[in-house]
């Protein structure tokens, strides 16, 4: 197994991170760790994974034909967790994916989750505009480096 940083910049190796919840060992014990491992298949082109996560009642014929135009038109950048509030089996958690484009594009959601039987499923979210970004902010990719110096 090839080690890497995982995608959901959690900073560990992605074996240690959302591979462990790809590879079925283990389920997400919270909303916010289901994102994180949903940003992840997005972004390592798991489309099992991302259907296997949406709640039975949202899920559609064409999910895989979208999901695989998405992946093939989009390259993703960074994620950052805005805010998660869990209730019971309920939750919300509001994040921005960035992704490549100019300037940089941004897919920020306010997105809802429930819980079933102990598994967390991805329900549906709202589009929220996008967040003002600083020039010497560090970069959304989590290099460390300044925005204006990486990928502004
Ligand atoms: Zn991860
Ligand atoms: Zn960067």
């Amino acid at each position: 197994m090839k080690n890497f940083p995982c995608p959901c910049q959690s900073h560990s190796d992605y074996h240690a991170c959302c591979g462990l919840l790809h590879q079925g060992g283990q389920t997400a014990t919270s909303a916010e760790q289901l994102m994180r491992s949903r940003y992840s298949a997005y972004v390592l082109k798991n489309i099992s994974y991302l259907q296997a996560t949406l709640h039975p009642s949202h899920q559609q014929p064409d999910d895989a034909f979208n999901l695989q135009q998405t992946m093939a038109t989009t390259q993703w950048l960074g994620l950052s967790i805005i805010d998660h509030v869990e209730k019971g089996d309920q939750a919300e958690v509001e994040f921005v994916a960035f992704y490549s484009d100019h300037p940089i594009g941004q897919l920020h959601e306010r997105s809802r989750f429930s819980r079933q039987q102990g598994q967390w499923f991805y329900m549906e979210g709202d589009f929220l505009p996008p967040i003002k970004l600083g020039r010497n902010d560090s970069c959304i990719c989590g290099s460390g480096k300044k925005l204006k110096r990486c990928h502004g």
